[in-house]
């Protein structure tokens, strides 16, 4: 029988005015999981925390504990507890006033029977005794034994997040939820603590709700990962797989190293990339546009002859264990890993087994937005205005004295009217110099392909622009998109598609 849910999100979305940071979030936790929410800065991992722990309300959806709508209660009536990055502990308390503090607070139903045999439950605080060995307690859990009078200020980093652990476990939650608890600490410190969560996970036997945006730290520590990227899942999984089996770009990129490279399905488990063809496992419909992922410690080096890919060593780092090893094979740079030493200029080729490639559906190829004519020649889309062959839409039609013409000499009156857009993600370019472009954003994601760089421009209102370049520019760029005319497709509404 599989275990209980202890905690679903279901639906989820949270807004901040017009901006939507968690969307659609939907997630069932089983009583005792270790989950970490794992993404990059701003993906909405906090605030979906926030809302288990009652800190954040969701603007539509629902949570639910053992089954039972809890998306209202106020967070100290919640069985859940947080442990943040900051630990927050007083500095003016000892630890064992620290852990202690909590417990002063609380009401215990202690029951009694009365003069008349009768059962009645009366709330209490707990007593001096039962405070001291419930800290105690928790003090041995974080092996900080004997700690009880130590000021805050003799303690590593690393033992203040474990006094910080012990002051949340010491209520008792049903779930701790840990908020980037070991970004304060050193690389040194942060691996060790890892252990230590792990273990203490085991010994509470809490489910735990964790966030980082450390994958490492992700793929460690946790029973099931949810990768998040703009506020929605990504994916769901075990570390396992969304290592091994990533269903988007990002979540490859995202997880581990990976070479990503465009390519096209050639036949039945047949696919073409780096201008050769492989066997897969994947068995997408042939013609299919694809992204392919190959972990670097899944190619092998052969003799050149013997290479599905042949290349040259342009780059070799020693890693300790391994090497990294990029072999450059006409435009596509491939990242491999081997204990062999090669020397940089040296020919090789590259051997690929079928579950080596895993194989993806392109993402996006055309961009597609909502339109709205606004001159005889432009069309404002993405939070811009782009020069447009509007004639295209009306067959025979012409232009003059900046009005559009039918193909009997009639004006049409196209201004206001609604269009679909679409341009093909190899069409835009992006441009420092911020006014040469239609449009302008943020460079929200970029994601190496071998030979190009994928990019989602997004602009103010959250319109993503795709698109393709070989330069690397950096994420967070702001710059300025142009779309040429011609690769500018545009449709008519259906309204007004009626009045042509
Ligand atoms: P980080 O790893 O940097 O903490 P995160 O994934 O936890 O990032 P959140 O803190 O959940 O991200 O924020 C998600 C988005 O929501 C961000 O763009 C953030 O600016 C926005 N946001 C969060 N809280 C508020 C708020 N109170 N008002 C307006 N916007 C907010």
């Amino acid at each position: 029988m599989s275990k209980e849910n202890i905690i679903e999100l279901k639906g989820i979305q949270k807004c901040y005015d017009d901006f939507v940071a968690v969307k659609d979030f939907n997630l069932e936790v089983k009583k005792g999981e270790f989950v970490t929410f794992l993404g990059p800065s701003g993906c909405g991992k906090t605030t979906t925390l926030r809302m288990i722990a009652g800190f954040e309300l969701p603007t539509e959806g629902q949570i639910l504990l053992h089954g039972k709508d809890i998306s209202n209660l106020p967070p100290n009536k919640r069985p859940i507890n947080t442990v943040f990055q900051r630990y927050a502990l007083f500095p003016h308390l000892n630890i064992f006033e620290n852990i202690a503090f909590g417990l002063k607070m609380k009401y215990v139903d202690v029951t009694y029977k009365n003069s008349k045999g009768e059962t009645i439950v009366r709330k209490e605080k707990l007593s001096k005794e039962q405070i001291r060995e419930k800290v105690k307690r928790v003090l041995e859990i974080v092996d900080l034994e004997g700690f009880e009078k130590r000021d805050i200020s003799t303690l590593s980093g690393g033992q203040q997040q474990r006094i910080a652990i012990a002051r949340a476990i010491v209520n008792e939650p049903e779930i701790l939820l840990l908020d980037e608890p070991l970004g304060a600490l050193d690389s040194k410190m942060r691996k060790e603590m890892q252990i230590e969560l792990k273990a203490l996970h085991e010994k509470f036997g809490i489910t735990f709700i964790y966030v980082t945006h450390d994958q490492e730290e992700a793929l460690t520590m946790s029973d099931k990962v949810v990768v998040m990227a703009d506020g929605m899942i990504q994916q769901i999984g075990t570390p396992e797989e969304i290592y091994n089996e990533p269903n988007t770009v990002f979540v490859a990129d995202f997880i581990g190293e990976s070479n990503i490279f465009s390519g096209k399905m050639t036949g039945k488990k047949k696919v073409c990339f780096c201008d050769a063809e492989f066997d897969c496992i994947d068995d997408l419909p042939a013609g299919s546009d694809v992204d392919v992922v190959v972990r670097p410690e899944d190619i092998e080096m052969v003799p050149s002859e013997n290479g599905q890919i042949r290349g040259t060593v342009k780059n070799v780092n020693f890693k300790g264990i391994h090497y990294n090893i990029t072999v450059q094979s006409g435009e596509n740079e491939i990242l491999l890993k081997s204990t062999k030493h090669v020397k940089v200029g040296e020919k090789l080729g590259l051997r690929i087994e079928p579950n080596g490639i895993h194989v993806i559906h392109a993402e996006t190829d055309i961009n597609t937005y909502e339109g709205v004519i606004t001159a005889v020649d432009k069309v404002a889309f993405a939070d811009g205005e782009f020069d447009c062959d509007i004639t295209k839409l009306y067959p025979g039609s012409s232009i003059s004295n900046n009005n559009l013409y039918d193909m009997d000499g009639n004006k049409i009156n196209v201004i206001g009217n609604s269009v679909t857009v679409r341009v093909p993600i190899s069409a835009p370019a992006m441009s420092d110099d911020i006014d040469a472009g239609g449009t302008k954003g943020h460079i929200a994601s970029l994601i190496y392909k071998g030979d190009h760089y994928h990019y989602v421009v997004r602009t103010k209102s959250g319109e993503n622009i795709h698109l393709r370049d070989k330069s690397l520019w950096n994420e967070n760029d702001y710059v300025s998109v142009i779309i040429p005319k011609e690769s500018i497709d545009l449709s008519l509404n259906a309204e007004e598609a009626q009045d042509v």
